[in-house]
C-alpha cells in the first residue's frame, strides 16, 4: 500500500477543506398542508405526494 511521503501540513488540509460545506438540503413548501418539506419526498406533516395521500393511518 502506498504511503504518503509528507505530512500534510495544516495550511493544506485546510485548504482542501475548504471546498467541503454544509449543504442545506432542498426545502419546498407542501402544496398540500404548506408545511416545509424536503424536494421529491413525501411531506411528513401531511404524508402526501403529488397530490396524492401516501402515508394513511
Ligand atoms: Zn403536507
Amino acid at each position: 500500500m502506498a504511503v504518503p511521503f509528507r505530512r500534510t501540513s495544516k495550511t493544506r488540509k485546510r485548504l482542501r477543506r475548504t471546498h467541503f460545506k454544509l449543504q442545506v438540503p432542498g426545502m419546498v413548501e407542501c402544496p398540500n398542508c404548506g408545511e416545509s418539506k424536503l424536494a421529491h419526498r413525501v411531506c411528513k406533516a401531511c404524508g402526501s405526494y403529488k397530490g396524492k395521500d401516501v402515508l394513511s393511518k
